[in-house]
């Protein structure tokens, strides 16, 4: 390999680990999650998800996909907390009305609207079951699982969202994907309760949010304080994947973070397949518990 072809490889394989942009969960997680949530739900809608779940878990990211498309998507999937000064007034959470008188449309656009947006959805998937309509309340609780993932990852709720701020630019995808991809398989217990109905779906979503704000300071301090404990050598490391070598935290960097955070990866992770069963369980009980599409072509 000559010199101009090497940096050219190594500039390939540096953005395939950096540049992952900010996007929610990862591939891998949302899958996960609209995967179990499934299996939470009682019956009939248990029968009806169960059926379908294939399609639940290929486009739990469809909702990522349409960023590149639709401008109005990428707000959806985040809100930078740390950017809304609420008047003294006032505090979280507000309903989308008092937001744009507040704050204006322009700025919500800019500063993320995910908790009000899942809400909308809700609302969408209740009018989709009481239609009996079965492609739309697919699509619809496949979003809505997307959404209310992404809802729960603390770097989703903070203007700081891949440590550009502080000098820690990797880390969204570090937290949200390769964690998960490393360790939920082995080591994380997704055997959860069974849904539960929401009587007051807005203002549960909201505390969820706001946790996720409340803990984005100590996903990214730990990784900071990791960062000058352990030998700068072994943060970075090689590796094969799908045949292309990329650049990538290394395992041993990952399994220190992941220590460190103290089961944070997993307790979110399990809080939002919950949460998506649940909001999945509201929305039909308030659509009045209608039959079920059926099975169809
Ligand atoms: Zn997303």
């Amino acid at each position: 390999m000559n010199r101009r072809s090497k940096s050219f490889f190594f500039t390939i394989i540096f953005l395939a680990g950096f540049a992952t942009p900010s996007l929610g969960w990862g591939f891998y997680a949302h899958r996960l999650i609209n995967y179990h949530a499934v299996f939470l739900l009682p019956s009939p809608l248990f029968g009806f998800f169960k059926i379908h779940i294939r399609y639940l878990a290929d486009h739990a990211t469809d909702a990522d996909s349409r960023r590149y498309a639709i401008r109005e998507e990428a707000p959806r999937h985040y809100i930078d907390l740390d950017r809304y000064r609420l008047p003294d007034s006032l505090q979280w959470p507000i309903t989308w009305p008092m937001a744009v008188s507040v704050f204006g449309e322009d700025s919500l656009q800019q500063h993320g609207i995910v908790p009000w947006w899942i809400f909308i959805m809700k609302f969408r998937l209740q009018k989709a079951f009481e239609k009996n309509d079965r492609d739309q309340i697919l699509k619809i609780a496949a979003d809505i699982g997307h959404y209310i993932g992404d809802a729960h990852v603390p770097l989703h709720a903070t203007s700081n969202h891949n440590g550009q701020f502080t000098d820690q630019s990797g880390i969204h995808a570090f937290w949200e994907s390769r964690l998960p991809e490393l360790f939920a398989e082995q080591e994380y217990d997704l055997i959860l309760s069974p849904a539960v109905y929401l009587r007051e779906p807005s203002s549960w979503i909201w505390e969820r949010v706001l946790e996720s704000a409340a803990s984005a300071d100590t996903v990214l301090r730990v990784e900071k304080e990791l960062s000058y404990a352990l030998n700068q050598d072994i943060k970075m490391a090689y590796e094969q994947r799908n045949g292309i070598v990329i650049r990538n935290y290394s395992k041993r960097y990952a399994s220190a973070y992941h220590d460190r955070l103290e089961g944070m990866v997993e307790r979110r992770l399990r809080y939002s397949i919950h949460a998506v069963a649940s909001f999945w369980l509201t929305a039909w009980v308030d659509a009045g518990q209608p039959e079920l599409p059926q099975k169809g072509p």
